[in-house]
C-alpha cells in the first residue's frame, strides 16, 4: 500500500505539489493525467525521493518517513521499495540488454551474479526479448529498450513501478508493444503509477484515473468517469485537448 499525506514540493519561488493526498492499494494501476507542467513528473520523482519533497508523510509498504526530517537509512528504504521507468529509458550504453537488468541486482540488492543473470534472463522472456540479451541499447529499438526498462524495473521486484511517460519518446508504430508489457505487468497483480498520456491504456488497464492541474489532484475516479463523464470543468477542458 502507498499513502502520500500533504505532499509538498517547491522550486524556488513556484509550488509545484501543493498538499498531495493519495491512497494506491496493493494491486492498483492508477493512471495520472494533467497538462503539460501540472507537477505529474514531480511527484513520481518525490515518491522515491529523486526529488526531495520538502514536507508531508510518504508511506510504501511498511516503510513511512516524514519528508522533512527523513534519515539517509529511510530515503534507501523508500527508494528499494519502489522502481522507475523513464520516458527516455535511462540505460546504460555500455551494457547488454541483459547487464542493464542485473546491474541493480548484482550492484544494489547485492545478488550473486549467477543468480542475477538467471532472474534477467527470465524477466526478458517475460518482455520478449529472450534473443537480445547480449544486445546494446544502440542495436534496439525504442520500444525494445522501453521493454528492457521495464524489465530492469520488474528484476528488483519492487512494491510499485512508477512510470513516466513509458512511450512519450516512441514513434507511434512501437508504442503497441510498450503497452503490451505494462498490460501484462498489471495483469499479474504489480502496483502500478503511470503517468501518461495514452488515453486506451488508461481506458482498458486502470484502476482509477487522477487528474492532476497546478499541483493539486482536481478528480479522481474510475476511468470511465473521468475520461467520459469528469465534472470538474478543469479536466474537461483538458480532455477536449487530448481526446
Ligand atoms: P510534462 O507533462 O510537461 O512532463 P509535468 O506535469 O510532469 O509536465 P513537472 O515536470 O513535474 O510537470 O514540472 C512541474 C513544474 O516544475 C514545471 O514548471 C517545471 O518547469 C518545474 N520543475 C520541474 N523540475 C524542476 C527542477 N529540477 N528545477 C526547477 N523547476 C523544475
Amino acid at each position: 500500500m502507498i499513502k502520500l499525506k500533504g505532499l509538498h514540493k517547491a522550486f524556488g519561488r513556484q509550488e509545484v505539489l501543493k498538499g498531495i493526498d493519495l491512497k494506491v492499494e496493493k494491486g492498483e494501476v492508477v493512471v495520472i493525467l494533467g497538462p503539460s507542467g501540472s507537477g505529474k513528473t514531480t511527484l513520481l520523482r518525490c515518491l522515491n525521493f529523486l526529488e526531495q519533497p520538502d514536507d508531508g508523510e510518504i508511506t510504501i509498504g511498511s516503510t513511512r518517513v516524514h519528508c522533512n526530517h527523513v534519515s539517509r537509512q529511510e530515503i534507501l528504504a523508500i527508494r528499494r521499495s519502489t522502481a522507475m521507468v523513464f520516458q527516455l529509458y535511462n540505460l546504460f550504453k555500455n551494457k547488454t540488454a541483459l547487464e542493464n537488468i542485473m546491474e541493480g541486482l548484482v550492484i544494489a540488492r547485492k545478488v550473486p551474479r549467477e543468480q542475477a543473470e538467471q532472474t534477467s534472463r527470465q524477466i526478458l522472456a517475460k518482455v520478449g526479448l529472450a534473443d537480445k540479451g547480449d544486445a546494446y541499447p544502440s542495436q534496439l529499438s525504442g520500444g525494445q529498450q522501453q521493454r528492457v526498462g521495464i524489465a530492469r524495473a520488474l528484476a528488483l521486484n519492487p512494491e510499485v513501478i512508477l512510470f513516466d511517460e513509458p512511450t512519450s519518446a516512441l514513434d507511434p508504430e512501437l508504442v503497441g508493444e510498450v503497452l503490451g508489457v505494462m498490460k501484462k505487468v498489471a495483469q499479474e497483480g504489480l502496483t502500478m503509477i503511470v503517468v501518461t498520456h495514452e488515453i486506451s491504456f488508461a481506458r482498458d488497464i486502470a484502476d482509477r484515473v487522477i487528474f492532476i492541474d497546478g499541483g493539486v489532484i482536481v478528480e479522481q475516479g474510475p476511468p470511465a468517469e473521468i475520461l467520459f463523464h469528469p465534472r470538474e470543468e478543469r479536466t474537461k477542458q483538458f480532455l477536449k485537448r487530448i481526446l
